[in-house]
This record gives structure tokens, C-alpha cells and sequence, in this order.
């Protein structure tokens, strides 16, 4: 049983900014006073793993007691709890120092930091970790007996958070230190006494902490009471072992347990990473869309530290383009107590999440080079390690299921992932290799590389149409003349892509032109230019009566080079938006300035020829004028745009067809 200080007890009086942090504490997580048994038992865990490294170099150091563990007793009638470790230990100086004076550098931090303005300092609370003296969150009175490794001494030290503690001899059997906390009298703290609440929390907060964590349950009555201790903690976290060391259905069914996913992942990757940094990942690529948590934008990364989790959801380690991935992360080099504001501001959480969005892109690049490879034969791929990397990575290792592919994640994630070409200017050059687009080589997904591979001699451009379906842009006759020259054109059918190429502009050295938008200098010989100049030279008095009918409903009026068939095209200015996305944008109510467009015609065509045969007669001014409309609507349609006036656009037609039929 414990007693209050005897005779031979030493009076100490805290130092002033230990009083200082204890009030601090206890004023700003006093809704949060759970976090107590978390960081004791991080500290527990900590003097397992001192006398662990102890000894690595020194056999005796463990003595017969082998069996490194925590354990938690609860005494209901005392309402005391108490964590108890068999690891190093603490004798009388380190039990003043350790406890009595603010000996971890973070907490000295905070004291340096403190104004004395309670409402200032509560905020700074969280930047730091706050430790041992959480334990008077929950306790009136705090007890430390502790016996050091090697000594043969125990001693207690006790504290009601009054300014002062004590110091006297105790009695222990064998090395290790004893957290007994009396826990206030307040129906508040009573939930603590409870073995279910205890053993929840040490599943929230600690199932990873690699050593056994035991809570003493008792069963029966009476003579019949038998008490036995039940692990309660899972023990090892799969992440913290060596890279290669997990296996896929180890991790499979990690995440299956982490996420509530009933299927297995697309792809893993396990990375670790030491040196300046100490930090550690699994993350993970969902075969199907979370909806509820792509809409509510949350990260699916679960933040550790030290094996002690600390945070659901850490959207300050992942950007928003890559919220489909899952997984944890787990830092050495942050505070227990870390807040989202600290995270926000601090410079070690960029350094984190660098490498996180660095080991996510890598798991894509990865599942898309299986997927190619897999077209060969069965997936047996080595660790997929980049190679240049920066020290201290050790690189990383995907695996996935064989039967996954790239085109699976493509089909659930693309769009997301495009956000990346916009959002994150750093890894743009890696985001564009992951973009997959269908073209006109078929319906399969290809990405930019492979489109580079296939351009033809002389070709020097990418070339892409933006429209609302494969179907419009394989009949778009924006395409003719590339067609012509067998060059391929990418369709690009999602109405974000507009704004991903426009943040994307170039791949690989080469420049993405749109198939129907500014001009396009299609690469053409000496004669060919000749021959255009002339044309071009030949339709001047056709081209003035077309801007002068047209002037209400277009910009300008130019010779093409993109149409072979076509008569006339639309296409849109250097920075202007495709008119199915402009629609898009107005169904939405976005307020776009109108925008008029160039038509294009093509010098080649015989209604062209014919329409500048007559431009020049006063006569047929009439025709002249229903064939420059005309012109225009056709334009329209072709390209899947309504016509601005269908009745005037039926009565021309009419018109024509009655001279045409006679
Ligand atoms: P931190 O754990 O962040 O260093 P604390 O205030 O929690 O800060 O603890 C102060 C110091 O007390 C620790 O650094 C450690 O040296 C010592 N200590 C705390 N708990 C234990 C324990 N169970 N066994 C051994 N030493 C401990």
C-alpha cells in the first residue's frame, strides 16, 4: 500500500517552470485527458527499448528477467491505476531530474516559449510533447517507484502537483519503474477504472507499441477470484520491420483491418526512410473509391509517432490529389502531442510529407510499369527502387495482386490524380507520366510516353482534341489534316482535361497543340508553302465579304491548314476554352465572357472555290450572304455545337436546295 511521506522523506520544491507546464497542461487538454495513458506508456516503452540497446552490448543487462513487457493494474477500490515497466529504470538523481525539473528538450522548449498569457500559451501546448505530467490530467496524486537497471535500490518519488514532490526509499522487486496514479475523485476520472475503457484506449492509441502491453482482469468470485493478464495490444507494427519483410498478404490484410475495405488493394508500397529523418510508411492503393471520403476530401493517412498513434485522416501529409491513398505513416521526429495547426506550420511535416507524396507517385509509376510488363507475362517483379535517390532512403517495394492493372486505378482515380498537374508544380514532370488518354490509335489507355514513341518523322508536336465523347472527336473535322499525315491525336473527353493540358503544355521536350484551338503550323515543305500562299492570296475578296456577314457571330475569318474534306471549321483562340466545356461551365452558372471563335476554311474545298468565284458579284450578294451563314452553321454542327438560330438556318437551306434541285 502506498503512505503519504514518512520521516525520512526529502522535500523538494518543483523548479518554477515545472509548475508552469503542470498548470499548462492540465488547463488545455482537459478535454483530451486520455492522452495520459498514451504517453506513459510511450515512456514505458521508451525504457524497454533503452535497456533493450543496453543489451545489445552487455548480456547481463537483462539479468533473468527476459521478458521485456508493460502491464496495467487497475485497483478500483484504491481508484488507482498503474503502468508499470521492467526496463531501465530510475535512481534517486535521475527520479529529481527526469521528473522534477523539465529534463526533455521539448518540454524545455515549450517553458522557453511560455509568455505567462494562458490563452497564448494553451496554443503553444500543442507543439510540443507533453509527457509524464500528463498523468495529472486524471491523478490528484502521482507515485514513482522505480528500481534502476544494475542498482539494488528503490525509490519513490510522489507529487500532488503543489509546487512540490518527495523523495524517499521503497521497496521494489527487481528493475523497473511503477506509475501508481490516484485518480481524482470526480465521477469523470471513474471510466478510468474500468478494464474495457482501459484496454480501448490502449487499442486507439498504443496496438502498435512493439512490446506487450498487459491489463490484469480478474474473474470470479470471491475464493474462486482469479486474476491472469491478457495482452492487448497487437505488438508489432508491420511497417516498422525492414523493407522486404512483409509479405502481400501480411499487408493485404493490414489494410483491410486499417481501411474496413472488404477487398484487397490495387498496389502497396513500404518505405522507410533514415538519416536526417526517421520515419516510416505503408501506403496503399484502394481497388474502388471510398465515395463518402473522396467527397469529404479527408486523407486516408493515419499518423504515428513512434509506433503511438496520434492522428486520423492527416491531411497535412498528403495533398488533396492523392486523397485516394491509405495507408500510415509513422515519424520519429515529431511530438506525441502534435495539433493539425503545428502540422500546418511546421517544417519537419514538410520534410514528412515530400517523401510521402514522393513514395505514393512511386507506387503508380510502379503498378503502371507491372501493368506493362504483365502484358508480357506473369508479375514476379523485384523491388521497383528508382534509382538516384537521395541517401538515407532505402527505397521502397510495391507489390500488388497479378491481376491488377494501371487502367483499374486509371478508371477509379484519373481525375483526381489530374488535379496533381496543377496543384503540385514540384512533382508535375512525374504526374504527367501517370496521365493515360485514349487516341486516335484506339480505345486503350495510352500514356504520353507512348504516344512520343509512336510520332511519325517530321512530327514535332503532340497533338490533342478536347471533346465531349470519343465519338465527337473521332468525327471532328478538326483532325482531317493530321489524319492526312498519320499523325496520331490524343481525345481528350473529360472536361477537366482543358485545364490539365493547359497546366501541362509540354511532355518530354515536346509542345501539346490542340487539334482545334490557335493555329496549327503543321510542318510543311517549301512548295507545299508556296502553294498555300497562293491560295490563300487567290480568296482575299472572299475572305472580307465572309468577316463582313460574320461579323456578328465570329472573330475572325482565315485560310486552314487542318481541314482535307471539311469546308469550313471553328476553332478557338490561343487561351480560349473548348465550347463544350464553355457549355459545361454555363450550365453551372459560371460567369464566362462570351467568346467568339475564328472560322477556318479550307481553300481545297469546291464550295469554297465556288463561293469566292462569286464573292466579286453584286448580283449573287444574296447567295453569297446565305453561303457565308450556311458556312458557319455547318461548322457548328459538325462539331457537335447547337446552331444559334435553327429556323433561319432551315430557311436558308431551303433556299439553296430549291436552286440547287431547280
Ligand atoms: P519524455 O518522455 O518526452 O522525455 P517525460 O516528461 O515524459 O518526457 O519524461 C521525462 C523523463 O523521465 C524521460 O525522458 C525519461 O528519462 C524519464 N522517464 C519517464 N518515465 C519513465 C519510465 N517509465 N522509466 C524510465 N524513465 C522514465
Amino acid at each position: 500500500m502506498t503512505e503519504h511521506a514518512t520521516e525520512q522523506a526529502e522535500k523538494h520544491t518543483f523548479k518554477a517552470e515545472v509548475n508552469q507546464i503542470l498548470s499548462l497542461v492540465v488547463n488545455s487538454l482537459y478535454t483530451h485527458k486520455e492522452v495520459f495513458l498514451r504517453e506513459l506508456i510511450s515512456n514505458a516503452s521508451d525504457a524497454l527499448d533503452h535497456l533493450s540497446f543496453k543489451a545489445l552490448t552487455d548480456e547481463s543487462a537483462l539479468g533473468d528477467d527476459t521478458e521485456l513487457g508493460i502491464r496495467i493494474t487497475v485497483d478500483a477500490d484504491a481508484r488507482t491505476v498503474t503502468i508499470s515497466d521492467n526496463g531501465v529504470g530510475m535512481g534517486h538523481d535521475e527520479l529529481a531530474e527526469n521528473l522534477g525539473t523539465i529534463a526533455h528538450s521539448g518540454t524545455r522548449r515549450l517553458a522557453e516559449q511560455m509568455t505567462g498569457d494562458t490563452g497564448a500559451d494553451v496554443n503553444l501546448i500543442g507543439q510540443f510533447g507533453v509527457g509524464f505530467y500528463s498523468a495529472f490530467l486524471v491523478a490528484e496524486r502521482v507515485e514513482v517507484v522505480s528500481r534502476k537497471a544494475g542498482g539494488d535500490e528503490a525509490w519513490r518519488w510522489a507529487s500532488t502537483a503543489d509546487g512540490s514532490y518527495t523523495l524517499e526509499p521503497a521497496e521494489r522487486d527487481g528493475r523497473g519503474t511503477d506509475v501508481i496514479l490516484h485518480l481524482r475523485k470526480d465521477a469523470d476520472e471513474d471510466e478510468f477504472l474500468r478494464d474495457w475503457v482501459l484496454r480501448d484506449l490502449v487499442r486507439k492509441y498504443s496496438d502498435y507499441v512493439r512490446h506487450p502491453i498487459r491489463l490484469r482482469t480478474e474473474t470470479g468470485e470471491g475464493d474462486e477470484k482469479t486474476t491472469s493478464w491478457e495482452q492487448v495490444n497487437k505488438g508489432s507494427a508491420l511497417w516498422a520491420r525492414r523493407k522486404g519483410d512483409i509479405t502481400a498478404e501480411q499487408a493485404t490484410e493490414f489494410y483491410k483491418h486499417l481501411t474496413h475495405d472488404w477487398e484487397a488493394p490495387l498496389a502497396h508500397i513500404h518505405f522507410k526512410v533514415e538519416g536526417m529523418q526517421e520515419m516510416a510508411g505503408l501506403l496503399f492503393l484502394p481497388r474502388r473509391a471510398p465515395m463518402e471520403a473522396l467527397a469529404r476530401r479527408k486523407s486516408g493517412v493515419r499518423l504515428f509517432v513512434k509506433r503511438v498513434f496520434v492522428m486520423d485522416d492527416c491531411e497535412e501529409l498528403l495533398p488533396d490529389y492523392l486523397r485516394f491513398v491509405r495507408g500510415v505513416v509513422d515519424s520519429d521526429d515529431l511530438p506525441l502531442n502534435v495539433s493539425r495547426e503545428f502540422l500546418q506550420k511546421d517544417k519537419t511535416t514538410a520534410a514528412i510529407r515530400k517523401q510521402v507524396v514522393r513514395h505514393a507517385l512511386r507506387m503508380l509509376d510502379e503498378l503502371a510499369d507491372r501493368a506493362d510488363a504483365d502484358a508480357d507475362q506473369e508479375a514476379q517483379t523485384e523491388d521497383g527502387d528508382g534509382g538516384g535517390d537521395d541517401g538515407g532512403d532505402d527505397g521502397g517495394d510495391a507489390k500488388a495482386p497479378p491481376a491488377a492493372t494501371y487502367a483499374d486505378f486509371w478508371r477509379q482515380f484519373g481525375p483526381i490524380l489530374k488535379e496533381g498537374v496543377h496543384a503540385d508544380q514540384a512533382n508535375r514532370e512525374q504526374i504527367a507520366k501517370l496521365l493515360r488518354f485514349t487516341s486516335s490509335e484506339g480505345d486503350e489507355l495510352w500514356s504520353l510516353a507512348q504516344y512520343v514513341l509512336r510520332m511519325k518523322d517530321g512530327q514535332e508536336s503532340i497533338y490533342y482534341v478536347t471533346a465531349p465523347s470519343r465519338a465527337a472527336a473521332e468525327s471532328s473535322p478538326h483532325l482531317e489534316a493530321l489524319r492526312d499525315r498519320g499523325y496520331e491525336v490524343l481525345y481528350m473527353t473529360d472536361p477537366i482535361d482543358e485545364w490539365v493540358v493547359d497546366g501541362l503544355r509540354e511532355f518530354d521536350g515536346k509542345s501539346l497543340v490542340a487539334a482545334a484551338k490557335g493555329a496549327l503550323d503543321l510542318p510543311e515543305s517549301d512548295e507545299e508553302k508556296e502553294q498555300r500562299e497562293e491560295k490563300e492570296g487567290a480568296l482575299e475578296g472572299l475572305l472580307g465579304r465572309l468577316k463582313d456577314v460574320l461579323s456578328g457571330d465570329v472573330e475572325d475569318v482565315r485560310v486552314t491548314s487542318r481541314l482535307t474534306d471539311s469546308p469550313a471549321c471553328l476553332v478557338v483562340g490561343e487561351g480560349g476554352i473548348a465550347p463544350h466545356v464553355e457549355r459545361l461551365l454555363r450550365a453551372q452558372n459560371a460567369d464566362i465572357p462570351e467568346q467568339k471563335r475564328i472560322l477556318e476554311i479550307n481553300p481545297a474545298h469546291p464550295v469554297v472555290e465556288r463561293l469566292n468565284a462569286l464573292a466579286g458579284d453584286d448580283a449573287r450578294s444574296a447567295d453569297v450572304e446565305d453561303g457565308a451563314h450556311l458556312l458557319y452553321d455547318q461548322a457548328l454542327i459538325a462539331e457537335g455545337s447547337p446552331v444559334a438560330d435553327p429556323a433561319q438556318f432551315a430557311r436558308r437551306l431551303t433556299r439553296l436546295l430549291r436552286t440547287a434541285l431547280g
